[in-house]
């Protein structure tokens, strides 16, 4: 049996997004900046795909700008609004928090190290989740920007955005909110949310991949990061990736349409695979938070065992996941998020995701939660380490 269980890492697509993608391609692939019907007819996809982006995050379509993927976004907001803000109002001090995707950690400290801007990255609590007195006290007035993501992509843990946007607001910063991993599966509504800016990608909702998008508040103005010939409200020039903006479109209206229903069914077979695993095995826990965390996310450590030899088992039995984020394994560098987490170290090197999504059924969680089981009793067995059952919890 084979079974996807690493659906934070990228997601297959849904079939009418290729149908959409196979149209823009085939028939509609003018060039929508230009006069010809041709270019007209290209034009009616990408307005229609800004819209149906639009309506999944409760935003205008104005507000809403093409990228390639969540990173170019993040990149986007972040240089875009501090390069704004130190050059109009010689801001120069962001905050962001420990626990964030290397596209916005990494884009802030290249403006810490190369371009004369002060960063505080925040701490985080055992569950991964920044407070929002903690970043009451980081404020300045000299801050520019607050970027803290929506939902973490290891842990799945989802950070109180509303109360913090505001108490940035109050300070006078900017807030962007990365939320690649909480749209499609939690409400992602900008008014509620109350933030400034906001990134979310395609792929990680049943989309193609290379596309994504950065909400951007009329009020708000950021400086581009591209530049040629003007699209995007010349914020992000660069001829569209048509059929990549189509297909994301079309995800972002069935993700509107399915997402409480989807995000149900995915808590349930997530519920049921804690069951299965937690409740076996002896010595195993979840991390993240227990509550407020993705619905589709189950972040598991099993005492005594490698993560990644557990995931080297559970690959040779049809079954994928993580160790750590997609990015990052494959390199034996213990996580960001765990260590930020202050995990223990037996608990960081044995963390393991799995995340379920679309085409993941009950049996097939039953058949993983088996291997699971029996991976990690084998490997236990094969620990000099693990004093064997019932002497310990
Ligand atoms: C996947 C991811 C990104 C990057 O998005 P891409 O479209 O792959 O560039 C950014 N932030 C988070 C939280 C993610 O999970």
């Amino acid at each position: 049996m084979k079974v996807y269980l690493d659906h934070a890492a990228t997601t297959p697509v849904f079939p009418q997004v290729v149908e959409v993608m196979n149209q823009v391609m085939l028939e509609h692939f003018g060039n929508p900046s230009s006069m010809h019907q041709f270019g007209q007819d290209a034009k009616v996809y990408l307005d229609t795909a800004r819209s149906q982006v639009a309506d999944l995050l409760q935003a205008k379509p104005e507000e809403i700008y093409f990228t390639s993927g969540g990173t170019e976004a993040d990149n986007l907001a972040i240089f875009g609004c501090a390069v704004q803000r130190a050059e109009q109002e010689k801001k120069r001090h962001i905050i962001t928090s420990a626990v964030e995707h290397h596209a916005v950690l990494e884009a802030c400290e290249e403006l810490a190290k190369h371009q004369g801007f002060a960063l505080t990255v925040l701490p985080v609590d055992g569950y991964g989740m920044v407070a929002p007195e903690s970043l009451a006290a980081a404020l300045r007035p000299d801050t520019a920007l607050v970027t803290i993501m929506h939902a973490n992509n290891e842990v799945g843990t989802i950070n109180p955005i509303r109360e913090l946007a505001a108490i940035a607001h109050e300070a006078g910063a900017v807030f962007h909110c990365d939320a690649v991993q909480s749209v499609g599966k939690i409400p992602c509504d900008v008014q509620e949310l109350g933030v400034d800016l906001l990134t979310c990608s395609s792929h990680k909702i049943n989309g193609p991949k290379g596309v994504g998008a950065l909400y951007k508040k009329a009020e708000i103005s950021l400086y581009p990061r591209l530049f040629g010939g003007g699209q995007e409200s010349k914020l992000r020039s660069g001829t569209e990736n048509l059929p990549g903006i189509a297909g994301f479109g079309q995800a972002a209206e069935l993700t509107r349409l399915n997402r409480r229903r989807h995000s149900e069914e995915w808590r349930q077979l997530r519920d049921y695979l804690l069951q299965q695993v937690l409740g076996e095995i002896s010595e195993s826990r979840l991390n993240g938070h227990p509550t407020q965390r993705l619905p589709h996310n189950a972040h598991l450590s099993f005492n005594y065992i490698e993560g990644e030899a557990l995931l080297v088992y559970l690959n040779m039995n049809g079954i994928a996941c993580s160790a750590g984020s997609a990015c990052s394994s494959g390199l034996a560098e213990p996580s960001h998020v765990l260590t930020a987490m202050g995990l223990n170290p037996q608990m960081l090197a044995s963390g393991i995701r799995f995340t379920v999504g679309l085409g993941v059924d009950l049996p097939q969680i039953a058949y993983a939660a088996d291997v699971i089981r029996d991976k990690v009793a084998l490997l236990r067995s094969m620990s000099p380490f693990y004093p064997g059952e019932g002497t310990q919890g």
